[in-house]
């Protein structure tokens, strides 16, 4: 049985776990180019498969259609918009996430980001290399509010580092939360709208859905207060970007950070280089879950689900 592995970090972290699933006699195919392999090249590979562990590579039907072996997708990550999950079902693929293994270092990040805007460190540290001595004052995080969108792994994990901050926590999820976890988080649940008018600081943590696209424009930027700062690395197009840039324009709010964006990456002329070209929009390379740490974990988690997988069907 083949076994197709792309993700980089599996081939960074992931020399003991090639031992573990090579001992079920899997031939093993890694990416250790360094590099995201092409989508030709992703899909002459994935046509001799059994299984995939795969990042960020698409999996439409035709993908599909053009892989008569495969029986096992492992998603080396947690988001599975790059999959047509329900066409895997229909054709009898199992799909498999690793739930949790990088919500740590998206949660670090997060809150990491939230100092970065609200005291301008980038923006100062890239003034000062420019021989800028600029001194820009900030605000504190301490004391505020503090609203997440999603109460997830990732959205559990930044509601307790908020609270390690002093900061003040309300999240909203489509779903109902357990009163253990809101109180486990010091959390209190509001509404969409609640949550946007009364935040300083508001982060998202869902996954890319047909309900999420789209889920802050224009109307919900102009909800948010003029003061409030925006982080976003949950996934490109669940903030509209074109909107954000408007909204950053007329100071509708004070910062956006994102570390996901709708064009990945972002091209090199128009409204995408206005955004990019404004000190109050910070935009990271999808780099939150990259932590060596996230990264074993992730390799991990993926060689049990495949070992595992395996070995129930010898
Ligand atoms: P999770 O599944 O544990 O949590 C997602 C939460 O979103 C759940 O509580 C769910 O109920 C909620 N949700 C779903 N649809 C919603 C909606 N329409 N409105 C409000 N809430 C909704 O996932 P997680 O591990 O916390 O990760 C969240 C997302 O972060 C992932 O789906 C992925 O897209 C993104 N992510 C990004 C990076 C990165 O590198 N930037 C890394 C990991 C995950």
């Amino acid at each position: 049985m083949k076994v197709l592995i792309t993700p980089r970090g599996y081939a960074r972290y992931g020399a003991k776990a090639q031992k573990h699933l090579e001992s079920l006699g899997l031939e093993l195919d890694i990416n250790d180019t360094g590099s995201p392999l092409s989508s030709d090249v992703f899909k002459a590979k994935a046509k001799e498969a059994d299984a995939i562990i795969v990042g960020v590579d698409q999996i439409d039907a035709d993908l599909i259609d053009a892989c008569p072996h495969l029986k096992i997708i492992v998603k080396f990550g947690v988001g599975t918009d790059n999959i047509d999950v329900a066409y895997c079902q229909q054709k009898g693929i199992q799909v498999e996430r690793c739930i949790g293994t990088n919500a740590n270092a998206v949660a670090e990040y997060t809150i990491g980001m939230l100092f970065n805007c609200a005291r301008m460190l980038s923006t100062n540290v890239s003034d000062v290399k420019k021989g800028e001595w600029k001194k820009p004052t900030g605000v504190e995080l301490s004391n505020k509010m503090i609203g997440i969108i999603g109460f997830g792994h990732i959205g559990k994990l930044v509601a307790n580092m908020a609270n390690g901050i002093g900061m003040h926590v309300q999240v909203y999820d489509a779903f109902p939360i357990p009163s253990e976890a809101l109180e486990l988080c010091k959390a209190k649940q509001c509404t969409l709208s609640e949550l946007l008018q009364t935040s300083d600081f508001i982060t998202i943590h869902v996954p890319l859905t047909k309900e999420t696209t789209g889920l802050i424009g224009m109307q919900e930027l102009k909800t948010m207060k003029e003061t409030a700062i925006l982080v976003n690395a949950s996934r490109g197009g669940i903030v509209k970007d074109k909107d954000a840039l408007e909204a950053l324009k007329h100071k509708e709010i004070k910062a956006y950070a994102a570390d996901v964006f709708e064009d990945e990456p972002p091209t090199k002329e128009g409204w995408q280089q206005e955004l990019l070209a404004l000190d109050s929009f910070y935009l990271t390379a999808h780099i939150g879950s990259r932590s060596q740490e996230s990264e074993i974990n992730t390799v991990n988690r993926a060689t049990d689900i495949l070992y595992n997988f395996f070995s129930s069907l010898q």
